[in-house]
């Protein structure tokens, strides 16, 4: 015990230095038993139906297992938390099993809630069944809308019992423990080198860095200041893209911290995420952040951008000065309002260039904040309009039930949209594609189906009484988020009543 801990071998909860990982085993679990398993992911890493309904599959999917020859770790991170330097923070309850190449492409396989780590701190490194459900379905849900994501593999329960502080009524209380396989080409985050800078450890920063470019940045090449710089500029892009894509389905993640930011520009860490049910840049899903909203949706963009910054500061060390650095900053904002602008245009079926299109957005995004109104049923609707027939009276019935409360939808909120949807009709003119053509464009980038913080609440009461049919649903409906489903048609509704209000946590 005087000797100093090997970072790497040594297991107990710590800080650790001057190591990118420590290694840790996963807990064994009473009774294990698999829930679903998602069968395009199993396909990319060339699992057969027989072995994901094998024992061993279960096994090593629910931690239980080792798999022959393989070491497995958690890594080391730090993080800013809401704006603060939060020091290590780490893979408390994540472990990492190996990676494996299929057809071409590199996955890295991870399990969530297979217990402690170095990194753990007060937490039990356990997962519990309605968080594991909540990012199994979301993930592969992303996925399939075709938003850069972390994927899921398997959702399992592990026949423990864990206790949380359930936040809703403030009560602890034991619930099923559950371990979800993550997978994804590296679960790298902004995190893990900002951990290096912030310890003045420019060494293992640059080994870091240096790995991260070799693997995933090959195109970059060799390691120089000026390759720094480049794959600066490349994680700034890959974080654009999927800002873009957020906000264009609604997908508002509740705790952008600089740990929950991938450096590959992939959606990870779905805690307290939640989806955009009436159109409100104003809302999180983070009941820990309603008092400063840091995380509401209108604030994405912002705080993607604030994150670049810290990474920034973290790597400016490689770099050694600091311009390029700023240019990749600034160059953010713009190409992030051409970006938006284009996807939120193909949200309404406009691919024409006209000088008022930007109004016409900005009054769209603030005619629907008027009063509650549906942002899924919204732009679906919208795609039914003609360029040439109708009037605002034909129009409102056409996306009217999008509204939460159509009695309000009157005075001055009624004059709003007449003038929108007249400037939409007379803009929709100088398009070139015929109605049916733009239906179908729209329709591909406006979702009719996504994880509505509700649905996700009726699969979570269902599992925890032993049935998981709705998971298994919900699973396949939202693997065609875009198509026409008419035996699914209920899930393209409103919120109900009962479910204002209600948002998912995430322990
Ligand atoms: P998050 O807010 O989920 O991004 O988590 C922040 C940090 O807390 C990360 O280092 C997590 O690994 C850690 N953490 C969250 N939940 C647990 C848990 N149940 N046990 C151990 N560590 C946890
Ligand atoms: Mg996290
Ligand atoms: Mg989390």
């Amino acid at each position: 015990k005087e000797l100093p801990a090997d970072p790497i071998m040594e297991n107990s909860r710590r800080q650790v230095e001057k190591a990118c990982f420590s290694y840790a085993t996963p807990k064994q679990t009473a009774n294990p038993s698999m829930v679903h398993v998602s069968p395009e992911m199993a396909n990319e890493l060339g699992f057969s139906k027989g072995d994901t309904q094998s024992e061993e599959f279960l096994k090593i999917f629910t931690g239980n297992k080792v798999i022959d020859g393989t070491t497995p770790y958690a890594m080391c991170y730090g993080g800013h938390q809401f704006g603060n330097w939060a020091g290590q923070l780490g893979d408390g309850r994540a472990i990492n099993l190996t990676e494996i190449e299929h057809n071409g492409k590199h996955w890295a396989l991870q399990l969530k809630g297979a217990g402690e780590t170095p990194y753990s701190r007060t937490a039990d490194g356990l997962a519990v069944l309605r968080s594991s459900i909540r990012e199994y379905l979301c993930s592969e849900a992303m996925y399939h809308l075709g938003v850069p994501t972390t994927r899921a593999l398997s959702l399992a329960l592990t026949g423990d019992q864990v206790l949380r502080d359930v936040l809703y009524n403030g009560n602890a209380a034991y619930e099923k423990g559950a371990v979800v396989s993550r997978i994804a080409p590296s679960f790298l985050r902004f995190g893990n080198y900002q951990i290096f800078a912030a310890r003045e450890d420019t060494a293992t920063m640059r080994t870091l860095v240096d790995y991260t470019i070799k693997h995933f940045f090959p195109e970059l090449g060799e390691p120089s200041k000026d390759t720094y710089a480049q794959f600066f500029q490349a994680v700034a892009d890959a974080t654009l893209e999927m800002l873009v894509h957020w906000q264009r389905v609604g997908f508002v993640h509740g705790v952008m911290n600089t740990d929950n930011l991938s450096i590959l520009g992939l959606t990870i860490d779905y805690g307290p995420y939640g989806w955009l049910e009436g159109y409100d840049h104003g809302w999180t899903p983070n009941t820990t952040d309603r008092q400063h909203s840091r995380y509401r949706y209108g604030n994405q963009p912002n705080i993607g951008l604030w994150n670049l910054y810290q990474l920034a500061n973290a790597i400016f060390p490689l770099v050694e000065e600091a311009e390029p650095l700023e240019n990749v900053l600034e160059g953010f904002k713009t190409k992030f309002e051409e970006k938006y602008l284009v996807m939120m245009k193909s949200k309404i079926g406009l691919y024409e260039k006209d000088d008022l299109d930007q109004q016409l957005i900005n009054d769209l995004e603030e005619n629907l904040q008027l009063t509650e109104t549906d942002m899924t049923l919204f732009f679906r609707n919208l795609a039914d309009i003609k360029k040439d027939a109708g009037n605002v009276d034909s129009f409102l019935k056409i996306v009217g039930e999008a509204f939460y409360a159509p009695d309000e939808v009157k005075g001055e909120v009624l004059d709003k949209w007449a003038l929108w949807f007249t400037t939409y009709q007379n803009r929709l003119k100088k398009e070139t594609l015929a109605d049916a053509e733009r239906k179908a464009k729209m329709n591909a980038v406006n979702p009719k189906y996504v994880l509505r913080n509700y649905m996700a609440q009726l699969a979570i009461d269902e599992a925890d009484k032993g049935d998981y049919a709705l998971i298994d649903l919900l699973f396949v409906l939202l693997k065609k988020p875009y198509d026409e489903q008419p035996e699914n048609e209920k899930w393209f509704a409103k919120r109900p009543d009962w479910a204002r209000n209600k948002v998912g946590c995430s322990m």
